[in-house]
Protein backbone atom coordinates (compact mmCIF):
# COMPACT_ATOMS: atom_id res chain seq x y z
CA UNK A 1 0.00 0.00 0.00
CA UNK A 2 0.97 3.53 -0.47
CA UNK A 3 1.23 6.75 1.73
CA UNK A 4 -1.17 9.33 0.52
CA UNK A 5 -0.05 12.59 1.68
CA UNK A 6 -1.75 16.12 1.56
CA UNK A 7 -1.02 17.84 -2.17
CA UNK A 8 -1.19 14.59 -3.33
CA UNK A 9 -4.01 13.23 -6.31
CA UNK A 10 -5.34 10.82 -3.71
CA UNK A 11 -6.68 13.23 -1.48
CA UNK A 12 -7.51 16.05 -4.60
CA UNK A 13 -11.04 17.28 -5.28
CA UNK A 14 -10.19 16.18 -8.63
CA UNK A 15 -9.29 12.57 -8.42
CA UNK A 16 -11.81 10.87 -9.96
CA UNK A 17 -13.99 13.96 -10.21
CA UNK A 18 -17.06 12.42 -11.76
CA UNK A 19 -17.77 9.37 -9.10
CA UNK A 20 -16.48 11.05 -5.68
CA UNK A 21 -18.68 8.77 -3.85
CA UNK A 22 -16.53 5.58 -5.17
CA UNK A 23 -15.92 3.31 -2.32
CA UNK A 24 -12.39 3.11 -2.90
CA UNK A 25 -12.25 7.06 -3.15
CA UNK A 26 -13.59 7.17 -0.04
CA UNK A 27 -11.47 4.41 1.17
CA UNK A 28 -8.13 6.13 0.40
CA UNK A 29 -9.07 10.13 1.60
CA UNK A 30 -10.22 8.29 4.88
CA UNK A 31 -7.13 5.88 5.40
CA UNK A 32 -4.55 8.09 3.16
CA UNK A 33 -3.71 4.96 2.01
CA UNK A 34 -4.04 3.31 -1.52
CA UNK A 35 -2.91 0.20 -3.63
CA UNK A 36 -0.11 0.55 -5.90
CA UNK A 37 -2.13 -0.54 -8.87
CA UNK A 38 -4.57 1.93 -8.74
CA UNK A 39 -5.10 4.86 -10.94
CA UNK A 40 -7.96 7.04 -11.62
CA UNK A 41 -9.19 10.34 -14.18
CA UNK A 42 -8.03 13.70 -13.34
CA UNK A 43 -10.69 16.25 -13.60
CA UNK A 44 -9.02 19.39 -13.44
CA UNK A 45 -10.44 21.69 -15.91
CA UNK A 46 -6.95 22.58 -17.35
CA UNK A 47 -6.70 19.05 -17.56
CA UNK A 48 -9.17 17.74 -19.55
CA UNK A 49 -8.08 17.68 -23.21
CA UNK A 50 -5.48 15.07 -22.19
CA UNK A 51 -7.56 12.95 -20.38
CA UNK A 52 -4.80 12.92 -17.55
CA UNK A 53 -4.71 9.78 -15.60
CA UNK A 54 -3.11 9.50 -12.46
CA UNK A 55 -1.97 7.48 -9.40
CA UNK A 56 -2.88 8.33 -5.85
CA UNK A 57 0.39 10.00 -5.01
CA UNK A 58 1.37 12.05 -8.26
CA UNK A 59 0.45 16.04 -7.38
CA UNK A 60 0.36 18.79 -9.37
CA UNK A 61 0.06 22.62 -8.32
CA UNK A 62 -3.93 22.27 -9.01
CA UNK A 63 -4.32 20.07 -5.78
CA UNK A 64 -7.33 21.34 -3.72
CA UNK A 65 -8.47 19.02 -0.78
CA UNK A 66 -11.34 16.92 -1.38
CA UNK A 67 -13.78 17.34 1.01
CA UNK A 68 -14.80 14.28 3.70
CA UNK A 69 -17.84 11.83 2.11
S1 LIG B 1 -3.17 16.01 -11.13
FE1 LIG B 1 -3.44 17.81 -9.80
S2 LIG B 1 -5.59 18.45 -10.04
FE2 LIG B 1 -5.37 16.35 -10.86
S3 LIG B 1 -6.00 15.00 -9.19
FE3 LIG B 1 -3.74 15.26 -9.10
S4 LIG B 1 -3.36 16.98 -7.70
FE4 LIG B 1 -5.53 17.03 -8.30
Amino acid sequence: MLNVQTGQCGLCAHFGEDHQTDQKLVQIRASHKADEKFVDACGLPKHASLKLMVTPISSCIGFEPAKAN
